[in-house]
């Protein structure tokens, strides 16, 4: 394999890449085989698709370990079966585990409705809450996604660390909205870091995937429940974000960019009530997002003014602009929380999240700042 070394954007390039010697492929070929000739040695590996081992995932994890810079990573199905496997790599019947209220709906979901029937249960904590207060005994897990959906507040991860390591919690962080290239929890505390890598990594909207990382014994851990429950990675799916891998930075390079051209220019407009974006000084967390973050990131949220029907006029209006659930992707697209992950919530419920009427949140993506914009202008104009 390819040297690991240098900077993150030659990581994203070169790290699990082929060894570039005469004749041999440029590019790491996908090894469509569900299976392996045995290694008949005593200690040999028995390699089997669905163990993760896999000559494509394991490039694929060499690279995504090196860009987390952990001991670690491992690649599976979906951002979803990433969640499931660390968590259940964590707990057992009995256990307990505390919780950011603001979560993916897929890992509300997950901690609401299956874990329970498990035995194992989930106290939230709302944000800026007391996260000591609703530790127990049996808490082996601290979970929290740093930025939080769809209000991208920041929650520190330091103090999260800490309390988990005094009471012999492992410490979880779904990074999704960061990458490993805006923010790297492991740095902060994270035992096991998560990701949705349908979103940012893969980056093109075509692949569905998950990522797990941390030091080698948990993600070992995490692999035996890859076995055992069977959401491994496609290898062609691997391979798909392998190449969406290469380009990360400079793809984010370019989204931060145009959402910090267009989070100022919506700041400014008389149709918009508040824009949510860490990369302003308007944002409550933007000082901290300075500190622990790389830059203010691709996702900016709005309030419309007007309410949920001034929201969905605007967003029907976009042109370029296209509503669509998820995120990450190269093109720009939009969601309304209150039809789409927050939906099941009453109102009342969702400004106390921060999701006030009219709340439209945009994933950016890597088209010209000026068409996004012009756009956005023509959306937000008053008239029919
Ligand atoms: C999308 C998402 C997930 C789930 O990922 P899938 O790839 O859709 O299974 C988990 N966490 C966050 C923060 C997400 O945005």
């Amino acid at each position: 394999m390819s040297d690991a070394r240098g900077g993150e954007s030659t990581r994203a390039v070169h790290a699990g890449g082929p060894a570039a010697t005469p004749g041999n492929a440029v590019v790491n070929p996908i090894v469509q085989s569900a299976t392996f000739h045995s290694d008949l040695s005593p200690d040999g590996e028995v390699r089997y698709t669905r163990y993760g081992n896999n000559p494509t995932h394991e490039r694929l994890a060499e690279r995504l370990r090196a860009l987390e810079e952990t001991e670690a990573a491992l690649a599976v199905a979906s951002g979803n079966g990433a969640m499931t496997i660390a968590l259940l790599s964590c707990v057992q019947a009995g256990d307990h585990i505390v919780a950011g209220e603001a979560l993916y709906g897929g890992t509300l979901r997950l901690l609401t409705r299956e874990l329970p029937r498990l035995g194992i249960e989930t106290t939230f904590v709302p944000y800026g809450g007391d996260w000591a207060g609703a530790m127990r005994p049996e808490t082996r897990v601290v979970l929290v996604e740093i930025p939080v959906n769809p209000t991208l507040r920041i929650q520190d991860p330091r103090p999260l660390a800490a309390l988990a390591r005094e009471r012999g919690a492992r410490f979880i962080v779904d990074a999704t909205f960061a990458t490993p290239l805006r923010f790297r929890p492991a740095v902060w505390g994270a035992d096991l870091i998560v990701h949705s890598a349908t979103k940012y990594m893969g980056g093109h909207s075509d692949v569905t995937a998950g990522v797990v990382a941390g030091r080698a014994e948990l993600v070992a851990e995490a692999r035996e429940k890859l076995i055992s429950f069977g959401p491994v990675l496609d290898p062609h799916a691997a391979w798909l974000l392998e190449r969406g891998l290469k380009t990360l930075a400079v793809r984010l390079e370019r989204q931060d960019r145009n959402a910090h051209e267009v989070a100022t220019w919506l700041e400014r407009h008389a149709a918009v009530a508040r824009v949510h974006y860490p990369g302003l000084p308007s944002h409550p967390d933007h000082a901290l997002a300075r500190e622990l973050f790389r830059s203010g990131g691709g996702m900016v949220s709005v309030v419309v003014r007007g309410g949920d029907d001034a929201a969905v006029r605007v967003m029907s209006r976009l042109r370029l602009i296209s509503a669509a659930p998820s995120l990450g992707g190269v093109e720009t697209l939009v969601s309304m929380p209150a039809m789409t992950s927050h939906a099941s919530l009453s109102a009342e419920r969702r400004v106390e999240l921060g999701i006030d009427a009219g709340f439209l949140r945009f994933s950016i993506g890597i088209e010209d700042a000026a068409d996004l914009i012009g756009d956005l202008e023509q959306a937000l104009a008053e008239g029919p």
